[in-house]
């Protein structure tokens, strides 16, 4: 894949803009989630996470590589690369599918089956989420980006590296919390929503 034409490539001097757009994504804003509870926002602690950042790839509701049992068989998930091959201004990015619906367990390496109630993607928001590099055992979400996961905006520490802290303190449940836990409240700025997502996929089986 070549430069995109018309597409500037950032350099380092426009690093600080890119900073400066992050952070203000990345801020507490008027439109964020008032204190919830564990409950409220299915909080799944690092002890149940069996050491992995949560995808589609480790729930049980996952007919591998193709579909969710609840969201049916017009919904297609599965991790993509993109851009596919590094070009001169870009390196490979692997994004990795989860919803707010996640449960740790094996997904379904059988034939695909679904609900017989199936749910929305607006009710479920799956999108994508990038891992740290290419070619991870496994790739996804958790609070301090621990065991190869993308950590949280909510998950907030003094230093820069979010992955060495074990616990920190979310903005959400007001509360100190795992490095390695989730919730359905997990947000990042750089999360491939699903129509972006699946917009990706489309133009990589399409190629
Ligand atoms: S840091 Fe994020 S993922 Fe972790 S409990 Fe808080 S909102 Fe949920």
């Amino acid at each position: 894949m070549s430069p995109t034409p018309g597409f500037l490539a950032y350099r380092i001097k426009h690093l600080t803009k890119v900073n400066a757009q992050r952070r203000a994504l990345s801020q507490p804003l008027n439109r964020d989630p008032q204190t919830m509870s564990k409950g409220e926002v299915q909080y799944i602690p690092e002890a149940q996470m069996c050491g992995e950042p949560a995808t589609c790839y480790n729930c049980p509701m996952f007919n591998y590589g193709r579909t969710c049992y609840l969201m049916g068989p017009d919904v297609k998930l599965r991790k993509f690369t993109y851009p596919p091959a590094a070009t001169s201004d870009a390196k490979p990015i692997e994004y990795w599918p989860c919803c707010s619906a996640w449960r740790p367990g094996s997904p379904n390496m059988g034939a695909e089956k679904f609900a017989d109630c199936i749910l929305s993607v607006e009710t479920l928001g799956p999108g994508w989420i990038n891992a740290p590099k290419p070619g991870q055992k496994m790739g996804g979400a958790n609070c301090g980006g621990k065991s190869g996961g993308d950590d949280c905006d909510h998950y907030m520490t003094d230093g820069d590296d979010k992955r060495i802290e074990p616990t920190a303190f979310c903005r959400v449940l007001q509360m100190d919390v795992e490095n390695g836990a989730v919730c359905a409240a997990w947000r990042d700025d750089d999360w491939l929503d699903y129509n972006t997502g699946s917009a990706l996929l489309a133009e990589l089986e399409n190629a």
